[in-house]
C-alpha cells in the first residue's frame, strides 16, 4: 500500500509530500461549506498563509442529532470548485454515500475522505470502495469514533482492494463516556499502533475534532508532530463564533497561519554522525534495561506460581484484596518519588498483576 505523498497537487505534478522534502500536508478549511462568500474568502485567506496544500469544506454533514445544519448537500460542489480555480489549491470533501462520491467525482474534487462515522460501518465503507472502481482519487481515512483499530484497518483494506493506491489515516480522536479535557480524547497509543501496522501510509492529525475546542489545538498539533505524523487537517473559519457547525473548535485563517508557525517540524532521521553514535549508547543501554525488565517480570512470575501452589494445597483464594491494595499503595508511593507518574504506576502494575493472576490461575486450575 502507498502513502497519499505523492498526491498531484498541480498540472506539473509536483508531490504534494514528497519524502525528501518532507513538507507535511497541511489541510484546511472550514467544518462546513456555508455560503459561496464564506469558503471563497476562507480559501483565499486561507491561500495566503502559503502554509495549506489541500483545501477542506464539509458539504455533507453527519449531525449525532437531526435538526442541526446538515450541510448545504452538492449545491456547494460548484464553490468549492471556484475556490480550487481561484487559489489553484486542491480541494478535499467527505462523502459517505456512493452518490456522494459520484457527485464529489463531477465537481473535479481532488482528495475524498471518509469520516469517523462512516469508517464505523463496513456497510457504508464498502459501498463507497464499490463507488471508487476504476477511478484512482486519493482517499483519506479518518479512524472510527470507538477505539478499535481492526474497523480502521477493515477500511483501509475494503478502500485497498477497489483498487485506490494512494491511501492515508487521519488520527481524529475516540469517543468516551464522561469527562475528559477533550471532545474525542486521542489515545495516542491506537494511532501509533496504526502507524506501526501501516508504516507507508501517510498519517495525518485532526486537532479540531480531537480537542473540540481552540485552547488544546496547538499542544495536540506539535504532540502528532512530534510522533512523527505527516500533517495535519485544522478547521478555519472567517468568523469561528458563528460557524453553523463546530464552532467551539474553529480558529481564523489568520490564527491558522500563527499556530502553524508556532510548530517546531521534527524529522525521524538522524544525518549528524555525532548524534548517531550519542544515540546508539543511550539506546544500547535502553535496550539492556528492557532485557532487565523482562527477565526480572519473569522472575516475579516464576515467584507467584510457587505462591500458587500454597494456595491450591491450602485452598486460599488467588486474589487477596488488601495484600493488593498494600503493594500499589507502596509501588505509588515509591515510583511517584522517582519520577514516575501515577497513572503510568497504576496501569502497569495492573498488568503485571493481572498476568501475575493467570500464571496462578493456570497452577490452581490446571
Ligand atoms: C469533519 O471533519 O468535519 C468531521 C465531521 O469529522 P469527524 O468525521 O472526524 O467527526
Ligand atoms: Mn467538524
Amino acid at each position: 500500500m502507498q502513502s497519499i505523498k505523492n498526491i498531484p497537487v498541480d498540472g506539473n505534478k509536483k508531490s504534494l509530500l514528497s519524502t525528501e522534502n518532507r513538507h507535511p500536508l497541511i489541510i484546511s478549511g472550514p467544518c462546513s461549506a456555508e455560503t459561496e462568500e464564506q469558503v471563497i474568502i476562507t480559501a483565499k485567506q486561507l491561500a495566503d498563509t502559503q502554509k495549506v496544500n489541500l483545501l477542506r469544506a464539509g458539504i455533507w454533514k453527519p449531525r449525532t442529532r437531526p435538526g442541526q445544519f446538515e450541510g448545504i448537500g452538492s449545491a456547494a460542489l460548484p464553490w468549492l470548485k471556484k475556490a480550487k480555480e481561484i487559489t489553484g489549491l486542491p480541494v478535499t470533501v467527505e462523502v459517505a454515500t456512493a452518490k456522494q462520491v459520484e457527485e464529489a467525482l463531477n465537481f473535479d474534487i481532488d482528495v475524498l475522505w471518509l469520516g469517523a462515522r462512516t469508517t464505523v460501518n463496513p456497510f457504508s465503507v464498502q459501498e463507497i470502495a464499490d463507488a471508487l472502481k476504476g477511478t484512482n482519487i486519493p482517499i483519506l481515512i479518518k479512524n472510527p469514533i470507538n477505539p478499535d483499530i481492526e474497523l480502521w484497518m477493515g477500511a483501509v483494506e475494503r478502500i485497498s482492494k477497489s483498487g485506490i493506491n494512494e491511501i492515508g489515516l487521519i488520527h481524529r480522536g475516540f469517543s468516551t463516556y464522561g469527562n475528559t479535557i477533550y471532545r474525542n480524547p486521542p489515545m495516542w497509543h491506537l494511532a501509533i499502533e496504526m502507524k506501526r501496522r501501516y508504516p507507508d501510509l501517510m498519517m495525518l492529525c485532526d486537532p479540531s475534532h480531537i480537542c473540540g475546542n481552540r485552547k488544546l489545538l496547538f499542544e495536540v498539533a506539535q504532540k502528532s508532530i512530534d510522533l512523527d505524523y505527516d500533517g495535519l487537517m485544522i478547521e478555519s473559519h472567517i468568523d469561528p463564533d458563528h460557524a453553523l457547525s463546530d464552532a467551539q473548535q474553529q480558529i481564523t485563517p489568520h490564527e491558522f497561519d500563527l499556530l502553524i508557525n508556532k510548530i517546531i517540524w521534527r524529522i525521524e532521521n538522524i544525518e549528524n554522525k555525532d548524534l548517531t553514535s550519542a544515540f546508539e549508547k543511550i539506546r544500547q543501554n535502553i535496550d539492556q534495561l528492557d532485557d532487565e525488565l523482562i527477565q526480572i517480570l519473569s522472575q516475579r512470575m516464576k515467584a507467584v506460581e510457587i505462591l500458587g501452589e500454597y494456595k491450591k494445597d491450602n485452598n486460599i483464594t488467588i486474589l487477596q484484596t488488601n495484600r493488593w491494595n498494600e503493594i500499589r499503595e507502596r509501588l505509588l508511593s515509591n515510583g511517584v518519588k522517582m519520577g514516575l507518574s501515577r497513572d503510568f504506576i497504576i496501569r502497569y502494575f495492573d498488568a503485571v498483576h493481572m498476568e501475575s493472576i493467570n500464571h496462578q490461575n493456570k497452577i490452581m486450575n490446571p
